[in-house]
């Protein structure tokens, strides 16, 4: 039986991030071993767009220039209008085996022992280390056993920790059709997020995003995220392949795939002895279900915290959640979800007008200087414009409010 002091479950983005940076905190590559169910490069369904902030953690992981296809801006659509976002850099979009296969290689290239089709079946609790127990009968001992293994982790159900809210989502690949349609789809170059469906009735949003491979053939990939999980697999289908068909594109693949996602949420938890979730066992975005920006930074938290419990020969980080709820991407975490419990809850299709008329986050959304996933620090300027607006459309004048000056 292998013996390691770190074992981490998945070799995702919040896996290999959190293994690559605790080798900059200064742990031993060969005190971390990384299992993953799958070989690499495996399949994973995602639309692959990673935005600024995801970019930037890229970059710092992989030590060279993000490889993936740069976009110039995102597109939040619906009836009511489009907001064009600018970050202060491109977004770029991936395959996903290729960009997870970059980082595993990265691993091992740095000395990180990666084991592949390890599948963790259950964890028997030890008072010095945890025995890993694999599907084909394998098992490993470990010290802290950090729990990246997604939206369906194995992990925090053996440790029976409180997860977020899940979501449903579908997508699949499209390549080019009906030219007029297609022509006026594609001028646009954008990543597209589009909140029609709650005007709806489906808490969520549906995506067009190119899908760059190697061989060059035009291809897209389109889906719709239902941000509570409450529409079925087969309503999405529908609303996906009508989408696609409005935008001139037809299917590449005989069907259309769906996968769950695993919001951020405050009362989450995330430890108990000796285990540490991280990336989307522990939640991701829950307003766009963006996870792989998120998963690398709480990869860098996660990071940070296991060479803690090294330094003082711990097992237990009682503040491991408190610290990170306090932390710049925790906060943004927890704003994201105060936004998707108003775009997802009741009255959905009002909070949507409510944004979508805010002069001041188009303005915001415009200026190349805005990173998504961190409003946040925008909150009371937002708040005052929304004010505003509301004043003026009930009582004809402007109040006298001044907005902050912009930074
Ligand atoms: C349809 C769809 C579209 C999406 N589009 C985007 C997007 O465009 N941009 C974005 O940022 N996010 C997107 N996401 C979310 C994103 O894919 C995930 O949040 C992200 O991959 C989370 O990274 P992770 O490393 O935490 O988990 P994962 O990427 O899921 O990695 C988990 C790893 O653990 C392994 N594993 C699982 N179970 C076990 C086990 N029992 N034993 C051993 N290994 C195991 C898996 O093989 C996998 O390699 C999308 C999700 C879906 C479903």
């Amino acid at each position: 039986m292998s013996h390691a002091k770190i074992a981490i479950i998945g070799g995702g983005p919040g896996g290999a991030s959190t293994a690559l940076y605790a080798l900059e905190r200064g742990i031993d590559p060969e005190d971390i071993t990384l299992f993953d169910a799958a070989h690499f490069p495996r399949k994973k369904l995602c639309g692959g767009g990673l935005t600024f902030r995801g970019s930037e953690s890229l970059q710092e992981l992989l030590g060279e220039r993000p490889f993936g296809r740069a976009v110039p801006n995102l597109i939040f659509r619906a009836s009511l209008g489009d907001i064009e976002v600018r970050e202060p850099g491109p977004q770029y979009l991936y395959d996903r085996g290729i960009l997870d296969h970059a980082l595993i290689d990265r691993c091992r290239a740095r000395g990180i022992r990666v084991v592949e089709g390890a599948r963790l079946k259950s964890i028997e609790p030890g008072a010095s280390a945890h025995r890993l127990v694999f599907a084909d009968g394998t098992r490993a001992k470990a010290v802290l056993v950090v729990g990246a293994d997604g939206a369906r982790s194995v992990v925090r159900r053996e440790a029976g920790l409180r997860g977020g809210p899940l979501g449903r989502l579908v997508e699949a690949v499209y390549g080019p059709g009906d030219s007029a349609r297609f022509e006026a789809f594609d001028k646009e170059g954008a990543l597209i997020f589009d909140f029609e469906p709650v005007l709806m009735g489906i808490p969520g949003y549906r995506w067009a995003f190119p899908y760059p491979l190697p061989d060059g053939e035009r291809r897209f990939k389109v889906g719709i995220m239902d941000g509570r999980g409450i529409h079925s697999g087969e309503r999405l289908r529908e609303e996906t392949s009508a989408y696609a068909e409005s935008l001139g594109l037809i299917p590449l693949e005989p069907k259309i795939a769906g996968w769950p996602e695993h919001y951020f949420h405050r009362k989450s938890k995330a430890h108990t002895e000796g285990i540490f979730l991280t990336g989307e066992a522990w939640g991701i975005d829950p307003l766009l279900g963006e996870g792989i920006a998120p998963a690398y930074q709480m990869g860098a938290y996660a990071a940070s915290r296991l060479k803690e419990a090294l330094d003082r020969g711990v097992r237990k980080l009682p503040d491991y959640e408190r610290r990170f709820l306090r932390s710049e991407e925790g906060k943004n975490l927890v704003f994201q979800g105060f936004l998707a419990d108003r775009l997802y809850g009741q009255n959905g299709a009002h909070w949507l007008s409510v944004l979508f008329a805010n002069p001041r986050l188009r303005e915001l959304a415009a200026r190349e200087t805005e990173v998504y996933g961190r409003l946040r620090r925008r909150a009371p300027e937002l708040i005052l414009s929304y004010i505003a607006l509301w004043w003026r459309e009930h009582f004809g004048r402007r109040p006298r409010l001044t907005l902050p000056r912009a930074r």
